[in-house]
């Protein structure tokens, strides 16, 4: 059915998005390597520079300069991407996430089993 398969507005392409980078962030390696933290940090500049949403990409540039990826640990990378989120939350007016929680959304599941 080709009605479901149209091009993605900003939205939909940011959850989708949201989606892909804490689960990326979720699975990082708890001990990276030099090449891997490397590579992470390459790879959000380059995401910045191409992220199909001008004003997404150009703010996402400047708070990379300001605070850019931490890439230490997958429990530093993963808490770094949620403070980066809750910034465009904020600017959305969107409710803040619980930091704290974010391995449970995007890697373990709830603890009350309901994702089981
Ligand atoms: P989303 O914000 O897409 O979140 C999806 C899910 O992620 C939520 O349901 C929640 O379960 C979880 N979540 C929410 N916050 C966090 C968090 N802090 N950490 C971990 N998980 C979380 N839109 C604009 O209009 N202007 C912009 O400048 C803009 N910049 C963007 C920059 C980037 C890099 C990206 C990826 C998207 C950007 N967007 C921007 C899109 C915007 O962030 C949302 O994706 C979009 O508004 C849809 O929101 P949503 O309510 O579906 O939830």
């Amino acid at each position: 059915n080709r009605r479901n398969d149209c091009p993605l507005d900003k939205d939909e392409l940011g959850s989708k998005t949201w989606a892909f980078l804490h689960t990326m962030a979720a699975y990082y390696p708890d001990k990276p390597t030099s090449e891997q933290k490397t590579d992470m940090k390459n790879f959000f500049t380059i995401f910045s520079k191409f992220y199909p949403c001008n004003t997404c990409a150009e703010d996402l540039q400047v708070q990379l300069k300001k605070s850019p990826p931490q890439t230490e640990s997958q429990h530093q990378l993963s808490q770094w991407l949620c403070n980066i989120h809750n910034q465009v939350n904020e600017k959305l007016a969107k409710p803040s996430f619980d930091c704290n929680l974010v391995n449970q959304r995007w890697r373990d599941g709830w603890l009350d089993g309901s994702c089981d």
